[in-house]
């Protein structure tokens, strides 16, 4: 389960890793996409980390894998 914040802000921590940056949990920040759908972009929440920056996506499930795929390959 997951919770859209008003800042559309979702946090996953049973489908996202941690960041492999500085372990800290990762986020899921949704951005509305005029008109159909929403891009995904998943992020560390430290807002001091370097690898906090990541593409977006257009599906969540994409956005999942390859953000656990980094951090399996970091
Ligand atoms: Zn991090």
């Amino acid at each position: 389960m997951y919770q859209i914040t008003e800042k559309g802000v979702t946090t996953m921590p049973d489908e996202l890793k941690p960041c492999p940056f500085c372990g800290d949990v990762a986020e899921m920040y949704v951005t509305k996409h005029i008109p159909n759908g929403y891009d995904y972009t998943p992020r560390c929440t430290n807002p001091s980390c370097c690898g906090r920056l990541s593409k977006k996506y257009n599906l969540k499930e994409t956005a999942e894998m390859q953000w656990n795929r980094r951090v399996e390959n970091a």
